[in-house]
């Protein structure tokens, strides 16, 4: 009852309710004149009972009515201002496409007025239509005319897809399921984020990098070439503080070639041009070469190189000899600068059971990665910030590198870690080729 009286305190004064206030002063007046007609008083005290409780039984039925009316009517604005705010052009339509709310994002972006929207039906024949045709391309994005993505179908779902009338345009159609409390589906929300910009920004600083790196190629290659002329004094004798500057110059040249060489690659795999070469060859080897690569580095900081060679007989087999090094060559050089003093790199090579691969593994003493960090391992870019505080050099693009290489075999590649222990980097290659997916 005291809800009741809360609400009837809450809506007393509606418009709603008027004609029940008016009803209210009829009963009053009705009650009056029986008082004062009725010569029976117990009968006028009976009728006047009765009206009271005819008027308050249904005046709870009446307010809880206006009171759940006002409350869909205040989410129904609710909805309504949190559409018309998003930036991005937005619709929400029925289960039969008939269109309920656009905000005005959607009225510029499809040209189209509410008026011309709102209770429209957009069937799919209507995207020949000249007036609706872009408009039912964005209900109806798989009628666009290219579609680059479409995500599986679970909401909420996305699609790019691409335009080229009436501009181009790449767009990311979100759509959302409208669902009331009980699960029932009554509509869906559109909203649409324009990524043409990005795109063109995205391509603009890609194609910068590849020109800036080819660029920068020549001279560092021409650079390295002298700091070797003089490391091996063929132009003349060198004092110590000379061979020391020479041999930091010589570094950071490599260093620098390093960056470029990645830089071009990531660009190349990128547009499907990082043309791979494969042939039979033994991966033990390899992994000799790799070391030996790497010797110099390593004992800088008295780390220990170790490889575990396979206990089963592993015949050559077909893989890129080239990536497969420079994979080899990313992790080990990782497990190096991310170790501590005296530590230890260990390489190991195990079949797969019951499948035709091997998984290769190196493993370190070192810093190790943070769950957080785990995630973000093999994107572009990514560089853990403890990494960057200990280790300068890296930009952050060979564990993508390795990544795109080792999936361009047709294995997979992973990383366990704990933090401060160390962690193990695994890949895997077919030893059938029938399991490298074609190129
Ligand atoms: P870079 O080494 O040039 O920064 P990578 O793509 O090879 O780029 O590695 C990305 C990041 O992953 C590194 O910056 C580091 O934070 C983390 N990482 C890679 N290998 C290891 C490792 N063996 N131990 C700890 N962290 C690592």
């Amino acid at each position: 009852m005291g809800g009741f009286f809360k609400k009837l305190k809450k809506h007393f004064f509606s418009t709603q309710f008027l004609p029940f206030l008016f009803l209210g002063l009829l009963i009053v007046i009705q009650i009056a004149f029986n008082w004062l007609l009725l010569p029976d008083k117990l009968l006028a005290m009976i009728l006047s009972g009765f009206l009271i409780i005819f008027w308050l039984g249904t005046a709870i039925f009446v307010i809880n009515l206006i009171d759940t009316s006002s409350r869909l009517d205040l989410e129904r604005n609710q909805i309504n201002a949190m559409i018309r705010s998003i930036e991005d052009p937005a619709i929400s339509y029925s289960n039969d496409f008939e269109i309920i709310l656009v905000n005005p994002a959607m009225e510029r972006f499809s040209g189209l007025s509410r008026k011309e929207l709102i209770g429209k039906i957009i069937k799919p024949e209507l995207s020949n239509d000249s007036r609706y045709g872009f408009f039912t391309k964005l209900i109806f994005p798989s009628l666009a005319p290219t579609v680059l993505e479409r995500s599986a179908d679970i909401y909420p779902q996305k699609i790019k897809v691409k335009f080229d009338e009436p501009k181009e345009l790449t767009l990311e159609i979100v759509t959302t399921k409208v669902i009331d409390e009980k699960g029932n589906v009554f509509g869906f929300l559109k909203v649409i984020h324009d990524l043409t910009k990005e795109e063109v920004l995205q391509k603009t600083q890609k194609d910068f990098i590849t020109v800036a790196a080819h660029q920068l190629r020549t001279p560092l290659s021409g650079l390295s070439w002298v700091f070797e002329l003089l490391a091996k004094k063929e132009i003349g004798p060198l004092t110590l503080e000379q061979e020391q500057a020479v041999a930091q110059g010589k570094n950071a040249i490599t260093e620098s070639l390093k960056t470029v060489e990645d830089l071009l690659s990531a660009a190349q795999i990128e547009e499907g041009k990082f043309g791979f070469q494969f042939t039979v060859t033994d991966l033990s080897q390899i992994i000799e070469d790799v070391f030996t690569k790497f010797e110099p580095l390593a004992q800088k900081d008295n780390l220990k190189l170790i490889f575990y060679r396979p206990n089963f007989k592993l015949e050559p087999f077909v893989m890129d000899p080239m990536r497969v090094k420079l994979v080899l060559e990313i992790l080990v050089d990782n497990a190096i600068k991310y170790n501590v003093k005296n530590g230890e790199v260990r390489v190991k090579i195990a079949p797969l059971p019951n499948k035709p691969f091997v998984s290769i593994s190196v493993e370190d003493t070192g810093m190790g990665i943070s769950q957080e960090d785990m995630s973000k391992l093999f994107t572009k870019f990514f560089r853990a910030k403890k990494a960057m505080e200990e280790e300068v050099s890296g930009i952050g693009l060979g564990l993508y590198l390795a990544k795109n290489i080792i999936e361009h075999h047709g294995g997979k590649i992973w990383a366990q870690s704990v933090a401060g222990r160390g962690s193990t980097f695994t890949f895997t290659l077919p030893l059938d080729p029938a399991y490298i997916p074609p190129q």
